[in-house]
Parts: C-alpha cells; sequence; structure tokens
C-alpha cells in the first residue's frame, strides 16, 4: 500500500523543493499525508473541472504543476475558483500535490520535456543556479577512510554531474591531545597524539546537509569529528531555468514553424521576423521565460521558444534569434507526461491517469 507521503516524497527527490523559487508554494497543498493512494491524476492545472474528473476516474491524488493554492487564502466558503476547488476536493476526499518550480528547475523536468518534444538534443541549463552547492573536508584515519565516504556518497555527497563517488583527500598528520572527560578512539586522556589521517574534500547539494553530517557522524570512528562546512558560490549545472540545445538537423524558419506546430499541437504561435538562417540551435523555458532573453541571446539561439512575452519583450529581438511565444499552456502542458512517466517507473500498485480535461482558460478565435 502507497501512502499519499510516499507519492509526494517520491515527487520531492526527482525535483527538490529547495529548487523551488521564493515565491512558490510547491507542497502537499491539500489531503492526509497518511491516507492511501488508489488512483492518481496527473494534470498541468487543478481547477475545479480537473478534481470533477477526478471523483470521476476514482482518484484520490492530483499531482499539478501550478499551484492552486498560490496566494494566502482568508477564507473558504466557495466564493473564488480557487475557494470552489479545494472545498470539492476536501468533500470527496482529494488530495492536491504541487511540483511547480522546482521542476522546473530540474535538469531533467520541465523544459527537458518540452526539449524531448521539439527533438532538441545536446541539451544543458540556460541559466545555471549559483549557492547552491557546499563543500565538506573532514579528518579520518586511513583505515576508516572507505567505510565514511561510503557512508556520506550514500547520504548524497560526492556527485559532479555524471559522476558519483567523487571526492579528493590528502595523507596527513592530525595530533590532539584528548582531556580527562574525552573517551579517545586513538591514544589516551592527557596525552598529546598524533596519527595519519586522510583530509576528504567532497561537494553535496546544500539542502542535503543534515542527512550527509548525520552519515558522517555516525559512520566516522571519532567522538569529536574536525570537518569544515564551506558554502560554494559556484554554479549548478544541473540546476536553472530555460535550456538550450540543438534540432538534430537545421530547419528553415518556415520547416521549424511547422515542426512547433506539429510537436507543440499548436493552432497558431507568435513570433517575431525569422533569423535570416537557417534555425539549428533553441532555447527553451516552458511558462514565463522573459527573464532569460538575454541570457538565450548570449548563448547563440536562433529561436527563443517560450511563453507570456509581452509587446515590449518582443522589441529585443535581433537579427540573429528570433523570438516565439507558444502560449503558457502549450509550452506546459506536457509537464502531465513527466509527471507520469516519474510515477509509473516508481510505483507498480496503483494506476496513474493523464488528465483528458483542457485547462487552458486561453482560446483562439
Ligand atoms: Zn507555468
Amino acid at each position: 500500500m502507497t501512502k499519499i507521503k510516499d507519492v509526494v516524497r517520491a515527487l520531492e527527490q526527482y525535483a527538490p523543493p529547495a529548487y523551488q523559487e521564493a515565491y512558490d508554494n510547491a507542497l502537499l497543498q491539500v489531503g492526509d499525508p497518511e491516507a492511501t493512494v488508489n488512483r492518481v491524476l496527473v494534470t498541468l492545472d487543478c481547477t475545479e473541472e480537473v478534481v470533477e474528473e477526478a471523483i470521476e476516474r476514482g482518484c484520490n491524488l492530483i499531482v499539478a504543476h501550478h499551484p492552486v493554492i498560490f496566494k494566502a487564502l482568508k477564507s473558504l466558503t466557495g466564493r473564488t475558483p480557487v475557494e470552489r476547488t479545494l472545498l470539492k476536493a476536501l468533500k470527496h476526499q482529494i488530495a492536491i500535490f504541487a511540483c511547480h518550480t522546482n521542476l522546473d528547475h530540474v535538469h531533467n523536468g520541465v523544459n527537458a520535456k518540452l526539449c524531448e518534444k521539439l527533438g532538441i538534443e545536446n541539451t544543458r541549463i540556460l541559466a545555471p543556479k549559483s549557492n547552491l552547492l557546499t563543500k565538506l573536508e573532514f579528518f579520518v584515519p586511513v583505515e576508516d577512510t572507505e567505510k565514511v565516504l561510503e557512508a556520506v556518497h550514500a547520504a548524497g555527497a560526492g556527485q559532479i554531474g555524471e559522476y558519483t563517488d567523487c571526492s579528493f583527500r590528502i595523507t596527513g598528520t592530525g595530533r590532539f591531545t584528548p582531556s580527562s572527560q574525552a573517551n579517545p578512539h586513538i591514544g589516551q586522556t592527557g596525552k598529546t597524539e598524533e596519527t595519519i589521517e586522510n583530509r576528504i574534500e567532497v561537494i553535496f547539494p546544500s539542502f542535503k546537509q543534515n542527512q550527509v553530517m548525520r552519515a558522517l557522524l555516525k559512520a566516522h570512528p571519532y567522538e569529536e569529528v574536525a570537518h569544515f562546512l564551506i558554502e560554494l558560490e559556484n554554479e549548478n549545472q544541473e540546476v536553472g531555468a530555460g535550456m538550450i540545445g540543438e534540432l538534430e538537423t537545421a530547419l528553415t524558419a518556415e520547416e521549424f514553424a511547422q515542426h512547433l506546430k506539429k510537436q507543440l499541437n499548436l493552432i497558431t504561435f507568435k513570433h517575431t521576423a525569422w533569423p535570416d538562417k537557417l534555425i539549428k540551435k533553441v532555447a527553451v523555458c516552458g511558462g514565463a521565460g522573459s527573464f532569460l532573453l538575454s541570457k538565450a541571446k548570449a548563448a547563440g539561439a536562433d529561436v527563443f521558444v517560450t511563453a507570456d512575452l509581452k509587446y515590449h519583450e518582443f522589441f529585443e529581438a535581433n537579427s540573429k534569434m528570433a523570438l516565439v511565444d507558444v502560449g503558457h499552456y502549450e509550452s506546459e502542458v506536457y509537464t502531465k507526461e513527466l509527471f507520469y512517466d516519474i510515477l509509473t517507473k516508481t510505483f507498480s500498485n496503483f494506476a496513474v491517469d493523464l488528465s483528458a480535461t483542457n485547462t487552458n482558460p486561453v482560446r483562439h478565435s
């Protein structure tokens, strides 16, 4: 039996909540985390219609990209669409979980899905985030090194891109005098001791600090573990906004427009004048991406595909890079397929349904 909290944990492992924007509200928003999951409905938005769909399908958990509770609620009376959605979910004991900007920011998240839809390869994060990594240095007797390293690796330290179990070490002499109250692993109280130790350096995502430290202290033989924790300014190449990559074959503007319409199922889309060259390098950002305009330009994109561009922002395109606004819903609707993939790969004892409700409030005539 899988509980709601198990599904939440799996999705939060994939897209750590620590990677969401400060303004965001990505978490379990409605429901009892201890309840058993019957069936899950995955969707871009959680509207009243989506809750109705969940009721019809017998789903007691809705996983949505956009948080239904985004602004503070002051009442719950059914006065607004959000309040009605929540009341209906509560009445039918349906939980609602939102996985939002944290899923935008992971390298295998919303933008990776958009790139996959558009056949964009050799991708990298367009605007990697910094200040998300911590370095741990610790000192350990040579003979205990492997055991302690194994423990901190298992807790999430030492991963750099496609490389795991990364560490660096220098062997030297540790010197200490245990007090009369101490219970030393090596040496005697009141007597200065010298021992051969390794100084180990590993890095880890800062949000894993507690688990890494717990693992270190548990596996280390010393009563007092000498260590340094250093916050790094480095960029984390695997976490950030937008994505850039290349089409397998360069396309003419006309071909690219057709490709975009076909792959994203568009009726129409807005764009600036196409560059006077074949389109090969494409930057994307699902949802509102105008804040990445200069990054996309600097990265040499031929086209930047995003949504929610304002009139004056379209003027920021130039002869080298066209701006494309496909619509917010259209750029992110495939996020539900991402939820579907993650959940069906992780769990086999309940069904996951892709919502069939079109939640796009925008119509094209
Ligand atoms: Zn969005």
